[in-house]
This record gives structure tokens, sequence and C-alpha cells, in this order.
């Protein structure tokens, strides 16, 4: 399998090349040349696989520069009862006629972003090991992503990680789950500043391009091909917990921020899985909602990028979104790039409300979409502890709230869990008044030594700390 840049780059590669890498040296995003495709058969064989094994299949269809024994054998490590908590990986449960939750979040960091995250420090170590080279991962986090990726990478050779968050700003548990990290291959910079400020930071060191090469800089931001393909699987393990033959078609909804998660799940349709609609779940920052109802893709200035009550929705720009914006265009390179580059370089926005191609993103692509506020989650969070005995999380709720809107007969509809309860338990007591529980192993983590240094909002300062903290 060979991957494209979506801007139309003539170099083609393959998967270990693009695993380490970010953006395609053009500002594009990979995406693989061609989806493959899964027909009746195969499905039928896949439903009755384990999860590690069903990772294994989905990924040995876009990986084809590790050998099969070694990608099987990452596969198994990655995905297991005692990382997830369960023999299912993600169990289903329905919580009402028709609707489901998927639990994604068992993993490490009670998001799913464990879900591929822990398959990529697997693969970075796999592939640094098989290089002999080494990777400093530099990145920017308001909670999920940064815990995420430090609960990966731990003690992995070959991988430091300096995540920078906004000083004082997550909430106390996420902090705690960071900082109380002792592995001599983390390390937590906490920046005097808000969390424009840390990721400012990330791309002023990641432009020195001397500094970036001199000390092996990388990221593992949500647009890395390797996270997404991740994702895909689960789609299909939802599939088929939700049906009992392969002839029924499903449907997901998916809190959304960045599109990385439900770009997944277009990936899944893509392959030819039954799913019927993919519901983008947004909050009060509706870039993609309002895309999915316009035809507008306006991105949001710092200013107009609200703080909420399910912050790991809290974006101004869709990161992934391009990717789903090229197979919209019919993977047409130069549409592409003149909607990218030149429309919402210059004005921020792009509009498609004319094109014959946004109508496809609902007829042919599946694609719905619905937005929430704080008053929504608040009466869903209720809604749901009394009617099912069952605790949601803020995102969670946005997406319950998105997927009642758009029930269809007769088809399943798979809500995403991204997060649980006790992650944002500040939202939970003000909509129940009491803190959800908290699993074991977390107990009495705010009260850990923490391992973090200060610094000022000056990549100066970061740079030096990294050089520093370099061998
Ligand atoms: C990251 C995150 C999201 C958004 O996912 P995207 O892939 O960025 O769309 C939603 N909910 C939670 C809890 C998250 O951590």
């Amino acid at each position: 399998m060979n991957y494209l840049s979506t801007r139309g780059h003539p170099d083609r590669k393959r998967f270990c090349e693009i695993l380490l890498e970010g953006l395609a040296p053009d500002g594009g995003l990979y995406l693989p040349e061609h989806y493959p495709q899964v027909d009746t058969a195969t499905l039928a064989k896949w439903r009755e696989l384990p999860y590690a094994e069903l990772a294994f299949e989905i990924l040995s269809l876009y990986i084809d520069d590790i050998p099969p024994a070694d990608l099987k054998a990452i596969c198994a490590k990655t995905y297991t009862a005692e990382v997830f908590g369960s023999d299912e990986i993600v169990p289903l449960r329905e919580l009402e006629d028709g609707v489901y939750l998927e639990a994604l979040s068992n993993g490490p960091t009670l998001a799913f972003k464990d879900m591929a995250m822990q398959l990529l420090g697997n693969l970075f170590e796999y592939e640094l090991a098989r290089r002999g080279a080494e990777l400093n991962i530099l990145g920017a986090t308001s909670g999920d992503t940064g815990s995420a990726a430090e609960y990966a990478m731990r003690g992995k050779k070959g991988v430091r990680v300096f995540m920078t968050s906004p000083d004082g700003r997550m909430s106390p548990f996420q902090q705690a789950q960071m900082f109380s990290l002792q592995d001599q291959n983390i390390h937590n910079i906490a920046i005097s500043g808000v969390f424009d400020d840390c990721q400012d930071i990330v791309k002023a060191v990641s432009n020195d391009l001397g500094f970036k090469r001199k000390y092996r800089i990388g990221t593992v931001n949500s647009i890395n091909w390797a996270r997404l393909l991740a994702q895909v699987v689960y789609y299909f393990a939802g599939y088929f917990q939700a049906t009992a033959s392969n002839d029924k078609p499903v449907s997901f909804t998916v809190p959304s921020g960045n599109f990385g998660n439900v770009c997944a799940g277009h990936v899944a349709r893509m392959m030819g899985l039954p799913i019927q609609t993919l519901v983008v779940a947004t909050n009060e920052n509706d870039v993609l909602d309002e895309f999915f109802r316009t035809g507008i893709y306006r991105v949001r200035a710092a200013a107009d990028t609200h703080e909420t009550s399910s912050p790991s929705m809290d974006i101004s720009k869709a990161s992934n979104f391009e990717r789903f914006v090229f197979d919209l265009v019919g993977r047409d390179a130069g549409k592409l790039r003149s909607l990218f580059v030149d429309d919402l370089g210059r004005q921020g926005r792009f509009d498609l409300s004319a094109d014959p191609a946004f109508r496809q993103a609902a007829e042919r692509f599946g694609f719905k979409s619905s937005r929430s506020t704080h008053a929504d989650r608040l009466a869903t969070i209720r809604d749901t502890d009394k009617r099912f005995a069952t605790l949601v999380d803020p995102h969670t709720a946005d997406g319950l709230k998105a997927a009642r809107e758009h029930l269809a007969p007769g088809v399943p509809m798979v809500v995403l869990e991204t997060a649980l309860p006790i992650k944002f338990a500040a939202t939970l007591v003000e909509a129940l008044g009491h803190e959800p529980a908290r699993p074991a192993r977390f107990e009495g983590i705010e009260a850990l030594p923490k391992r973090v240094v200060k610094l000022p909002a000056d990549a100066e300062a970061v740079k030096a700390y990294i050089a520093q903290n370099c061998d």
C-alpha cells in the first residue's frame, strides 16, 4: 500500500515512512492511494475474531512493510484485557431501544485516545529499534492527548516525550494523571500561559529545522495516519456487536473535535462496512456542524473559540477534515488546494454550498451533524443517570443528544463513548450534585509526587530544556 498527500505532491510513501512524520512535505495529509474493499465473506470471517486479531487483519491491509508475524505480535501486545479492562476491549451496551454505547474509554487514561496511542507507542518502539534511531516527541495538550501520549510512550526505548501544558489550567485529575508519572523518558512542562501559547511553542520549535533535525523532534498529533488507522478497528468491532449478520446497516454518532475519530468511521465505511449514517456531534464550537448544514467551512479565530464543558471538542479548525474533503471532491488535489490553500489561507473559509459535491456529503458519504450546548450536556447527563443508571461524560453526552436527532427505525445507533465521567468530575457534580466513581487505580493520585518543570511561554526556554535532557 502506498500513501499520497491530499495536496498532490508526486511522492508516494510506505506506511513506516509516514509513521514518524506529521504533514506531507506540501502541507497536505497522508491518505492511502485507495481504500481496500472488504466483502461479505471477509466480514463473516472477521465477526468471530478477538479484537487484537481483528486489528491485525485490518492493519495488514494498510501496512506491508512490517513482517506479518511482527505486526501480529504488536497488536497482541497492545490490545489486552489488562490494558483495556475487558476481553471485548470495546464492549457495547444497549442503553435504550436501538441506542448503544460503545466503550472506548477503559484504557490507561480513560479516554478513547488510548485506543490509537497505545498502538502508536508499540509501533514507534518497533520502528525506532529497527532503524537504530531515537525520537523526541514534542507536544501541546489541554488534557486528553498529552496523558494518552505519555502513558503510551512511558518506558519505551528510543522515545522521549516533552509535553507542554498550560500551567494550572487542566483539571486536577488530568494534571495528576500526567505529573505523577515518574518515568525518566517523560517530561512534563507547565507553561505560564494558555493552550495557544503551548501550541505556538511547538510550532516555533518545529519550524527551527536545524534544531528539529539535531534533536530528532517528532509529534503524535491527531493527523498521524497510524492513529487514524488504529481507530478504524473499533468501528468494525462495534458493528459486529450491534448486529447478528453482515447485511444489517448500523449508524454511529461521534463526539468530534479535530475530525480524527469520525474520519476513521468514514474510512471504515469506504472499505465497505455497512454504515448508514455518521453523525458528527459538536459542542458550541460548531465549525463542523456548520459545514454539514450549510456547505460553508469557516475556521474560527482564537477569540471566537469557546471554552466549554466538553473541552476536548473545543477547536477552531478541524485538522483532519482535509482528508474527508479530499474524498468529497473526488480526490482532485487541485480542487483541494484551491479550497484549503487559496480560500482558507486567504479568507479563513471556503464555500461548497453551490457545489454538487456538497450534497454528496450526506447522500454518498452518509454524514449528518448536530450541535449541543452546556445546558444540553447537563440535561443529558441527568437524564441518562435517571433513566438508565448510567453516568456519561460531557463529550459522550454531546454524542447521545446528537444521536437521538438522527435515529432511523430498525437501524442500531452506536454512540462512541469518548471518555469516562471521572475525567470531567466538575461538570458531573454540576449536573448531579455528586462526583462519579473513580476506578481503583486512580484513588488518591492527586496526592502523589509530581514530576513537572515550569517554564515561561518562550520557545527558546523549551529548546534549552530539551537540549539539556537529551542523552
Ligand atoms: C479528543 C477527544 C474528542 C475529539 O476527537 P477528534 O478525533 O478530535 O474528533 C472527543 N472527546 C474526547 C473525550 C476526546 O478526548
